[in-house]
């Protein structure tokens, strides 16, 4: 039987001026620039697990190794080593990482996979040596690829079930969270996006319905997660799946609602068919929709009005991240800054803001190819991320592009508040509308949101004091009383951990007066015996 090593690119990883890292899903992504109150969390790499669990071939998996990790795990023989491209930006450490495994382990064969890989179709940098170094290369669904490479039968069942996740606030209050794949691709094929190019913009479904829900399931049966993430870039496209996972969810009698709470990236076209109090009787409680911008005219914002959308879901109880990316050639300088405003009264709970980075294999790169607006001369791949440039902007510079990223996010914190203050917000409002609802199902939810608005209640006072606007101070005032409407006056318990958390707030910002601490994620070693486990 060979023996597999499965490995992302090692670490430490690139930090933002702040110290976050590239890899960080909120410090680098969903809760960004928001001060003491920026969110953390590692990002999972997935895919390694899904492929250990789905081969008949012992493996070991490697998560965020330092360099010495990933070498000393190579030095007891392996017969196949798969990384984890996940994106280009890592190219120079999987360079360096076939390298070395081709002068020290020769007999190895080298297989890559998943986002990243496109970049090796390019001739710009060092691609044609990487692709001398590797043996196989994975463009696209990784789990049949590497059954057929290693002789397994291509369409057994997809077994799943990954490591917990952390998603840390103010750096002492942490929560754990899971995903689930259920399908890859998409087929809207919208011009820039990467992830439906690289599966040629169809959907791969791995899982049916009913294996899905044993798959969450068995997750809720294990701890009491604060979310669930089911991977499928447009949930909600296919109907009939959708409600019929829904079916599943509310009606197994095994499993206390209380504790169904699941999320996944929906557009407002697929979302338009469903109301809010149906997505809660699915088990829906957050949902990742691209606003884009308001001038696109891209299908997916076909349907519903997005600001109804949002308020709807925000109103159940039903938290949301909204993507936005600056620098489409309908930007100028004089419409973005009433684009930005759009997003800001959307009031995503968590956000997103990129520029707009087109991606080999996808229609925008090669218009801009054809166009003759794509800068890949001198460009490197580590500096390709969601906060950079390598085209020609219509009618913006590369300054103006970034500019307007950062000053997003600023509206947004400035205006809105930090996330956690939006998420309490959403969890006050669900409670309000959904208390009286008399679908038992239902009344699960209720009683999480009711605990939840208690657990976030004590970090009212930290983020009052350290409020980044007198908007935001307004803002906690109104929450405070609703929550004293709704709930009654807050107990001691609540005071004291309002007292701790403004303790540890106060740390917090005395701590980023000095150059801050880069951080990177764990690094976490897993041995799959070939049977799942
Ligand atoms: S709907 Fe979303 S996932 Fe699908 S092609 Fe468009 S951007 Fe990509």
């Amino acid at each position: 039987m060979p023996k597999v090593l499965l490995t992302s690119a090692y670490k430490p990883f690139d930090t933002f001026a702040d110290g976050s890292n590239m890899m960080d899903l909120y410090a680098g992504r969903l809760a960004k620039n928001q001060d003491i109150f920026t969110l953390e969390c590692d990002y999972p790499a997935m895919p390694l697990y899904l492929i250990a669990q789905n081969i008949s071939a012992p493996s070991v998996v490697l998560e965020n190794p330092t360099w010495d990790d990933f070498t000393r795990e190579l030095s007891r023989g392996y017969d196949y080593v798969g990384i984890h491209f996940a994106a280009s930006l890592f190219f120079d450490r999987i360079l360096r990482m076939c390298r070395y495994i081709k002068q020290h382990s020769p007999q190895t064969k080298i297989v890559l996979g998943s986002y990243g890989v496109v970049c090796l179709t390019q001739n710009f940098q060092e691609e044609q040596e990487l692709r001398s170094l590797v043996d196989h290369v994975c463009y696209g669904e990784g789990v049949r690829f590497m059954r057929e490479l290693l002789g397994d039968p291509v369409d057994a069942p997809i077994r799943q079930h990954f490591p917990p996740y952390y998603v840390r606030a103010l750096g002492v209050v942490k929560y754990p969270f899971n995903n689930l794949v259920s399908a890859l691709g998409c087929n809207a094929g919208c011009e820039f996006c990467a992830t439906s190019a690289f599966f040629k913009y169809k959907k791969v479904r791995l899982v049916s319905p009913a294996e899905l829900w044993e798959a969450m399931k068995a997750y809720l049966k294990e701890r009491d997660y604060a979310f669930l993430w089911i991977f499928d870039e447009d949930f909600f496209a296919d109907e009939a799946y959708a409600r019929e996972f829904g079916r599943l969810v509310r009606s197994d009698p095994e499993v206390n609602p209380e504790r169904v709470l699941w999320g996944g990236f929906a557009s407002v076209r697929a979302l338009s068919r469903f109301s809010a109090e149906e997505l809660v009787k699915m088990g829906v409680g957050a949902l990742w929709i691209g606003i884009e911008s308001k001038y696109s005219a891209l299908p997916k914002r076909m349907g519903k009005d997005i600001q109804q959308v949002f308020d709807e879901l925000h109103n159940a109880g039903i938290t949301t991240i909204g993507s936005f990316i600056v620098g489409w050639d309908f930007h100028t300088p004089d419409n973005i800054s009433e684009d930005v405003d759009h997003v800001v009264r959307l009031n995503p709970t968590y956000s997103q803001i990129s520029s707009l980075m087109p991606c080999p294999g996808t229609r925008l790169w090669k218009r801009l190819e054809e166009e003759g607006r794509l800068r890949t001369q001198g460009f490197r791949w580590k500096n390709f991320n969601l906060y950079s440039a390598m085209h020609e902007h219509a009618h913006m510079t590369d300054e103006q592009v970034f500019f307007w990223v950062d000053e997003t996010m600023r509206r947004l914190f400035y205006t809105n508040g930090p996330s956690i203050l939006r998420t309490y917000e959403v969890y006050l409002n669900g409670y309000r509308s959904l208390k009286d609802n008399p679908d038992p199902f239902v009344q699960g939810r209720v009683r999480r949101l009711r605990k939840w608005c208690h657990i976030y209640r004590s970090g009212l006072l930290a983020i009052k004091v350290f409020a980044p606007s007198d908007a935001v101070r307004k803002k906690v005032d109104r929450m405070k009383k609703e929550h004293a409407e709704l709930f009654g006056p807050v107990g001691p318990a609540i005071w004291c951990k309002s007292v701790i958390l403004l303790l540890v707030a106060a740390c917090l910002k005395l701590r980023r007066k000095f150059p801050p601490r880069p951080r990177q994620p764990r690094f976490r070693r897993f041995e799959y015996n070939g049977a799942g486990a």
